[in-house]
């Protein structure tokens, strides 16, 4: 038998700083060994639909539901069977199922072997309900199957999947439902030594979302000699002994979602952790990041109720004064299926029919509600300038110029160097465009 692993891109984007496909590895992983694997990775190379398979799996995720949909068809129409998993079909089933023979609900790890073998003997059931948990408990990720292929060379490896967190915003607490579950220490350590690379993304929901199990990871990390980066919650700096063992085993820094500057808005969308010990625009949390040589990737978003085209702009010069290595400038989206979907929805203040990651006319980057305090043009051209003013060449020379971080050493001063431009492209080329073909 053989099957064939899909990660859609989003509409027709190439991708030059695309990461491994962690996904597709984990769920070959977990598949037998009397399986053939095909992988093939939308991102980069065009998809051989005419290439003999038995059973095809697409993961999708929101922005790639489109393109996932009309990859799906392809395969069908030569009757090749094809089933869907990941987020985006967890939140919304009823949807999904309308574009495949199967699809997978929740986390794969219980179920993926019974899908094959349902698959084998050719009674493929409508839907299989997996159920959150550890990921990945007794499999590694099949890293081979990424050769060839033009990936960055830094290795994504889980540690844990979830979020204590109740941010209304995200989807991965919605998945979650507000739960973190973290894999054994020497399984990920295993993973690590198998995969080879000495650089390494724990792709984690949040590194820290139990301190304990953090300490006792980065403990273990100290004698590896890595290099590794995350995404962590601001409340890691009220800790210092997590600190100490993070930037012991060799933490570059993390995704930070700081979302906003003004409390207000922290307050409407349940941020409590960026609130904890009064809230001074993360003055004194910055600092412990600095002093620990951190290169911080900020995550901000625009567009909550209390944000003006006033505020939008002090949130970009809080991103340059901090003099972020890099920093992403997220409109605020309603993902189906969290608090803040419902809430728009209620206010009927949802655009392209409240299913934007479906609509012909919604283009990536753009916003898909009506906000309060300007249109949803306004926001668009907003968020669209502060990305470009953030990644103008000015910048990136003028935030180069912090001697904690950026200028730390000459390996910090190269990854900022390298990925600058790389990321600019990336995130300038990205803008406005469709989500399917
Ligand atoms: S801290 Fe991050 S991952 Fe956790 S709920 Fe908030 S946005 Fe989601």
């Amino acid at each position: 038998m053989k099957i064939t692993l899909i990660y859609p891109a989003i509409g027709d984007y190439k991708d030059e700083a695309c990461m491994e496909p962690l996904p597709l590895g984990a769920l070959a992983g977990m598949t037998p060994p009397d399986v053939e694997i095909a992988l093939y990775d939308d991102r980069l190379e065009p998809i051989p639909y005419d290439e003999p398979t038995d059973l095809v799996g697409i993961s999708v995720q929101i922005y790639s539901a489109k393109r996932a949909y009309a990859i799906s068809a392809e395969y069908r129409k030569r009757g090749v069977p094809v089933i869907l998993g990941g987020m985006h079909v967890t939140l919304l089933p009823e949807e999904a199922a309308q574009h495949a023979d199967a699809i997978f609900v929740s986390d794969a790890e219980s179920l993926w072997r019974q899908v094959l073998e349902d698959a084998r003997h050719g009674q493929l059931k409508p839907v299989y309900r997996g159920c959150p948990g550890i990921p990945q408990s007794d499999t590694f990720t099949r890293h081979d199957l990424y050769k060839g292929k033009k990936y960055l060379p830094i290795s994504l490896v889980q540690f844990g999947r979830g979020c204590p967190f109740v941010c209304t915003f995200c989807a991965t607490s919605a998945y979650f439902d507000h739960k973190h579950y973290y894999r054994q220490i020497d399984h990920v350590l295993a993973e690590i030594e198998r995969q080879g690379r000495k650089t390494i993304f724990f792709v984690d929901d949040n590194i820290i979302g139990d301190f304990d199990a953090a300490k006792a990871l980065f403990r273990e990390l100290i004698p590896l000699k890595l290099h590794w980066v995350s995404q962590a919650s601001i409340n890691m700096t009220g800790d210092r002994e997590l600190m100490d063992l993070m930037a012991q085993s060799g933490c570059l820094g993390h995704v930070v979602g700081f979302e906003s500057i003004d409390q207000a808005n922290l307050r409407l969308m349940q941020k409590n952790q960026n609130m904890l010990d009064g809230f001074t625009a993360y003055k004194p949390q910055l600092e412990i990041l600095r002093d620990y040589g951190l290169q911080t990737w900020a995550a901000l978003t625009v567009g909550h109720d209390c944000d003006t085209p006033e505020s939008v702009e002090r949130t970009l010069e809080f991103a340059m004064k901090n003099k972020f290595t890099f920093a992403a400038f997220n409109l605020l989206m309603p993902y189906p299926g969290t608090p803040l979907y419902q809430q728009l929805k209620d206010e009927k203040r949802l655009l392209y029919d409240g299913k934007w990651w479906l609509h012909d006319d919604y283009r990536f980057n753009h916003a898909a509600f009506i906000p309060k305090n300007m249109s949803p043009e306004q926001l668009t051209e907003l968020t669209f300038w502060m990305r470009r003013t953030f990644n103008s060449p000015a910048s990136i020379f003028y935030r180069v110029t912090d001697f904690k971080t950026n200028l730390r050493n000459p390996y910090r001063f190269g990854v900022y160097l390298v990925y600058n431009p790389l990321f600019r492209k990336e995130t300038l080329k990205k803008q406005g465009i469709r989500l399917s073909r």
